[in-house]
């Protein structure tokens, strides 16, 4: 009884996020065109066909540039808040279905629990994807730790976790001060220290997995965001997902499952860019 999760692209540049279990998934955004995510969906060797649904965080075009193609070729349903909508992709309007903050959404075997979140687009929303047992959290493009972020970081056995940028690389790098003040300005990202605060008080004692996601290209390093969280990962393994290629696959399993899954075998290293 384990979750696949894997980053198909994380940056400004691209976000899709898999989360399933052997029959079904759902896609968190497609900041990626439908060719680049079908490509690496089979790179990782993961089926379109167990993909039921995808959800979009919000109408930047980072996190929905691919969801129409996508989703009119596979004739998947799209759920987006009309908020969202309204500023976002064109979709076929019998794909879109909508979602609330606090309300659950079934799809399949899976559930959905979207949450808003701080950040400065129309009608922000992040996700935590369960199975039951197993929840895993895709939380990007927050720009602090608001408690909705924090009660469900919680609830999670495996996260998505926005690290954007160093603070100091951000102070003291080129961008124009407008910009550096809208990234951290408390609607923009979350830098490397807010998210490694959050991992240290909060995490969960069955939080067995942190890919740090959507990592600035100019404002970070992944070596960096590393290393500040090497120090404190106890036994939560950390990974840094790519700007430029997918992650592996990494299997979720609940607390038990996962030693036995580790005895038996290392974690799950599939496609080529493992
Ligand atoms: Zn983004
Ligand atoms: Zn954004």
């Amino acid at each position: 009884m384990s979750l696949y999760i894997a980053s198909l692209n994380s940056g400004s540049n691209g976000n899709c996020y898999y989360v399933g279990n052997d029959t079904d998934a759902v896609l968190v955004d497609v900041g990626i065109s439908c060719r680049e995510t079908e490509k690496r969906m089979k790179q990782l060797d993961l089926s379109m066909k167990k993909v039921k649904a995808i959800f979009i965080s919000h109408e930047h075009g980072d996190h929905i540039k691919g969801v129409s193609t996508l989703a009119n070729k596979y004739s998947l349903p799209v759920y987006i808040t009309a908020g969202t909508a309204k500023h976002g992709p064109i979709l076929i309007k019998h794909l879109s279905k909508s979602f609330t903050h606090g309300k659950p959404v079934a799809i399949a075997s899976l559930t959905v629990m979207p949450f808003s979140k701080k950040h400065d687009a129309a009608d922000p929303h992040s996700f935590v994807i369960s199975d039951g047992n197993i929840n895993v959290g895709v939380f990007t493009d927050i720009g602090v730790v608001c408690d909705n972020v924090l009660h469900n970081f919680k609830q999670c056995h495996a996260v998505f976790l926005e690290s954007n940028y160093d603070e100091a690389m951000l102070e003291n790098g080129r961008y124009p001060i407008h910009l550096k003040n809208r990234i951290r300005g408390g609607e923009g990202h979350l830098s490397n220290r807010q998210a490694l605060e959050l991992f240290i008080r909060h995490r969960a004692g069955h939080l067995s997995h942190l890919i740090l996601s959507h990592l600035s290209k100019e404002n970070n390093s992944p070596e960096l965001a590393a290393e500040m969280f090497a120090a404190h990962a106890g036994d939560t393994n950390i990974i840094v997902a790519s700007r430029y290629e997918a992650s592996a696959v990494y299997s979720i399993g609940a607390a038990q499952d996962i030693s036995a899954f580790q005895r038996k075998s290392p974690p799950v290293q599939l496609g080529l860019f493992a």
